[in-house]
């Protein structure tokens, strides 16, 4: 068989999997109890070959081996800056680059996960946007940048991964075939709970609402930056597709749907979103869906050579104007700057020095246009 017919187990939900290898080896005529076996290969030891299952007769891992494949990303390049944040840049099985980032505070260890390989909704402040979109990822590369960078974690003394965001390149759902599986595979397979999951989006509506139907309680991240309709289309081209009315009433249902959390993500950009006048609608739009919101400094990225980040007094003056009407908000510091550890950054990089890029950034209105149908 070769390896696109065999079936990866790492894309397979626990349900799914026991399944598969029941039907497997009950046609091997083998014991049902391999299948838990293998599982837990998968799950608690996270096996990256067939070998490594010592438990099985080797026939049996030889035959595993011809009707399934555990496809986990390589590390081509793993990065640890100063101030401990770690960058892996995965290799996967056609060559594609993806990135994840590991960041380690007092009382947590996030890791940031990428759901596509480049993104199609060409953010105009956004690496990975200006790079374009390549392919989508698999659940089980998805699942594989986790696996990997609990194995680093481990082995370098960096503790459990405590949480999960879907924070580093493309639309997360604009991947749902991929993301719903990994959502529960992460959740159900790993025991990473799903309050500790957060998925970001930059306002798909359709995926909104898919994630709002779900019983787990995984968190939701909006890439917001702007609180008006007009200031926000000429950063954010999907803005003219689910349009911030639609996407309010979205976000509203989101909230309905019971303990879930929403938070708002605002990247601070010099002169483009951080006026004083911002502050009031921005706070009655977290009022409304009871977000909390995150002020992030703009990471200056190679495409918008004019932008930098809000100044310091002025991302205070958001968070005090926001705080004194009652909303939650925190300052977010920039991680791992020294090593491009921002959204897309790396491989951004890589892509500028590799192809020597021919798009230009000059203007908001350079922005790459219409998001295929089938990525919103
Ligand atoms: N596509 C999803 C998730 C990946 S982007 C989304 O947009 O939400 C993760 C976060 O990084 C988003 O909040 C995005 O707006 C932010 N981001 C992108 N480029 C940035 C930059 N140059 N500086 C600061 N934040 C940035
Ligand atoms: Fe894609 Fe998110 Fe970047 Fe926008 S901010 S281009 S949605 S990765």
């Amino acid at each position: 068989m070769s390896s696109v017919d065999r079936i990866d187990l790492l894309s397979l939900t626990p349900e799914e999997l026991r399944a598969a290898l029941r039907a497997h080896f009950a046609a091997r005529r083998q014991p049902g109890y391999r299948a838990e076996q293998v599982e837990r290969w998968i799950f608690q030891e996270m096996a990256r070959t067939f070998d490594e299952m010592t438990v099985l007769p080797v026939a049996e891992r030889n035959a595993l081996g011809e009707a399934f494949r555990i496809d986990e990303p390589e590390p081509a390049t793993i990065q640890v800056s100063g101030d401990g944040t770690v960058k892996h840049l995965w290799r996967l099985a056609d060559g594609e680059l993806v990135e994840s980032v590991l960041i380690p505070t007092e009382r947590r260890l996030t890791l940031c996960i990428s759901s596509q390989a480049g993104c199609a909704m060409g953010c105009t402040f956004c690496a990975t946007g200006w790079g374009g979109f390549d392919r989508q990822l698999t659940a089980g590369e998805i699942v594989g940048q986790y696996r990997g960078s609990r194995r680093w974690a481990e082995e370098n003394a960096y503790g459990p991964i405590t949480n999960i965001v879907y924070m580093g390149m493309g639309e997360p759902l604009a991947n749902r075939k991929a993301v719903h599986p990994s959502l529960t595979i992460l959740n159900q397979g790993y025991d990473v709970g799903a309050r500790r999951i957060t998925v970001s989006t930059v306002g798909v509506v359709p995926g909104i609402l898919e994630l709002a139907g779900r019983p787990e309680q995984f968190r939701l991240a909006l890439s917001l930056h702007a609180p008006d309709t007009d200031l926000r289309r000429e950063i954010i081209p999907l803005e003219k597709r689910h349009p911030l009315p639609e996407l309010i009433e979205a976000l509203e249902h989101f909230d309905d749907a019971g303990g879930k959390r929403i938070t708002f993500e605002y990247t601070m950009i010099d002169g483009i979103n951080d006026d004083l006048t911002l502050i009031q609608p921005l706070a009655e739009l977290a009022d409304r869906v009871d977000a909390f919101v995150n002020l992030i400094p703009f990471n200056p990225i190679p495409y918008q050579p004019d932008w930098g980040p809000s100044p310091k007094q002025r991302i205070r003056a958001f968070e005090s104007g926001l705080s004194d009407r009652g909303v939650a908000v925190a300052v977010r510091e920039t991680r791992g700057r020294d090593i491009d550890a921002a959204c897309g950054q790396l491989r951004g990089h890589t892509l500028v020095q590799i192809e020597r890029h021919s798009r230009t950034a000059t203007s908001g209105d350079a922005a790459p246009d219409p998001i295929p149908a089938d990525l919103a």
